[in-house]
């Protein structure tokens, strides 16, 4: 499927000779490494990771310090130049694909990579923007710590881009969204100014918590170069199980009884229709579905702490077959069979990638409207479009359904994809009249900013203008991500 040129945004074309002025001193501040324009290499920079959208750009720098990255943004700043900053590009919303003007400077942090200090008594560690979530991970295990943050892109996606979209993933329920692990930042404003906001303090009343504005600004306000992270308690066993529920209301009821019975211990609590399990199997090599029979609904759920969870699982399940909120359940016996079952829920995402044309949404709604929402979307979608197959699933401990759409069976692909419209106004009223948001984790991008202007409160559109015009003055900053056009 070809991917689809992003309109320009409408940001004032800078003088050609202040732009080359721009770039000329852009490429003297960088080393021989820091800077690409070879449009091969450029290639894989350009395209969003979905493949749906494509750019062009002027080139990309590649900084490999704070001070480097400093000296590109005054540069750009003085020659009027667009700054899209990138991290492992594993965004779902085009947020860090240039636009098609070709006027738009690319700042991937890739180099910036290093762990700058770690501070086991203040269960912290200080990182670049750069570090690779994985790396991370892996960092704070040897110091028999847990850096919690974990998502499917995790081995590509970099902390910064993590922290600029204000990730989630798999153990929000437990430990928050990736703003909940920060406690310093280091910006590079769009000016070049770098703002020092690196401490390490869990209690400091000083006014504005100003690194708050930056993380899910998706690089509209400045450029993250640092990160204060908490660290956490390495847990020292888990107790992971898949259950079919005897309907979907059950899943609150489990839900509740799981928080309760693991006094804390609860991580994830993650819906999948069954026959998403089926597509899996059928469509994902390696991925097995334990059960024999194809139930409307499961959750994977994970418990992680103390020896205690595993006798914790084995009570709640009991409990949860008594009350017939359960009719099947596997509990993983090592760690093979964890991974086994963590395997078949990131699988399910291939497996729809492969059944034909999709539509996907990233919505929340509160908790306790998951299976209204759930329900009420399916009529909304049939009506919109007959036989429209809905693959909802997710982080139903957060109210986030990723709600999919497959295409119906014998509908071409392409006339599957024009409906895509009446599709998100479908489900996006659902959402809406729940008090939901339209994106849970995935932030808006350049994909969702029409739906923003539509459902987001016009004050608080008006408040984030004006925080955007006192810190981008010339509107420089990822102009065409997040913020919607029109004023109002
Ligand atoms: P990019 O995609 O490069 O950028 C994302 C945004 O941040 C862009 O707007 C960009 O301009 C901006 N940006 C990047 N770096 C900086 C910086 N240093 N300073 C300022 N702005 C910056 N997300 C979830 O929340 N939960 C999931 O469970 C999840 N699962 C995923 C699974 C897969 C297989 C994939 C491919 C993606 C998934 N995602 C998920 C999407 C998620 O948003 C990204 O994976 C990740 O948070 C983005 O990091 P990145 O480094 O790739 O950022």
């Amino acid at each position: 499927m070809p991917s689809e040129t992003l309109t320009p945004a409408e940001t004032p074309a800078a003088p050609p000779e202040a732009v080359d002025a721009a770039l000329a001193r852009i490429r003297e501040s960088l080393d021989e490494r820091g800077w690409v324009d070879d449009p091969k290499e450029l290639e894989p920079w350009l395209v969003d990771s979905r493949g749906l959208y494509h750019g062009k750009c002027l080139g990309m720098a590649r900084p490999k310090s704070t001070e480097e990255v400093a000296a590109v943004m005054q540069a750009a700043y003085a020659g009027g130049v667009p700054i899209v900053p990138q991290g492992g590009n594993t965004g779902r919303v085009a947020g860090a694909t240039p636009d098609g003007s070709g006027r738009m400077l690319l700042i991937n942090l890739a180099r910036m990579n290093k762990v700058r200090s770690i501070d086991p008594a203040n269960d912290t560690m200080t990182v670049e923007a750069g570090c690779i979530l994985k790396t991370l991970q892996e960092t704070a295990d040897k110091e028999d710590r847990l850096f919690p943050l974990s998502l499917g892109a995790e081995g590509t996606c970099q902390i910064g881009g993590n922290l600029s979209s204000n990730a989630g993933g798999i153990n929000v329920l437990r430990y928050g969204n990736a703003r909940d692990l920060v406690l310093g930042l280091e910006v590079v404003l769009p000016d070049g100014r770098v703002w020092n906001g690196m401490t390490a303090l869990r209690k400091n009343n000083t006014g504005y918590d100003l690194k708050h504005l930056f993380m899910g600004s998706e690089g509209t306000l400045g450029i993250i170069t640092a990160a204060v992270l908490k660290l956490f308690p390495k847990p020292k066993t888990r107790a992971t199980a898949l259950v079919a529920l005897s309907d979907l209301d059950a899943a609150l009821t489990l839900l509740a009884d799981a928080k309760a019975a693991g006094a804390g211990a609860l991580t994830s609590f993650e819906l999948m229709p069954g026959f998403a399990l089926d597509w899996a199997e059928r469509l994902v090599d390696g991925a097995r579905r334990p059960f024999e029979e194809t139930y409307d609904w499961t959750v994977l759920l994970e418990f992680a702490g103390e020896a205690a969870v595993e006798d914790a699982m084995q009570n709640l399940l009991e409990g949860a077959f008594e009350a017939e909120q359960v009719i099947d359940a596997v509990i993983a016996q090592s760690e093979d069979q964890r991974g086994q079952l963590w395997f078949l829920r990131e699988a399910i995402v291939d497996a729809q990638n492969r059944e034909g044309a999709q539509i996907k949404h990233d919505v929340s709604v509160p908790v306790s409207a998951v299976p209204r929402f759930i329900r009420e979307a399916a009529d909304a979608v049939e009506a919109a479009l007959p036989g429209t197959r809905p693959y909802p699933f997710g982080h139903v401990g957060d109210g986030n359904i990723h709600y999919n759409l497959s295409q119906p069976k014998d509908m071409d692909a392409d006339a599957f994809r024009a409906k895509a419209p009446a599709l998100h106004r479908a489900v996006h009223d659902v959402v809406a009249r729940l008090d939901g948001s339209i994106s849970a984790e995935h932030g808006v991008g350049r994909v969702k900013r029409g739906e923003l202007a539509r459902y987001k409160d016009p004050i608080e559109l008006d408040i984030m203008r004006g925080l955007k015009r006192s810190l981008d003055p010339k509107g420089l900053m990822n102009p065409g991500a997040l913020l919607p056009d029109v004023d109002r």
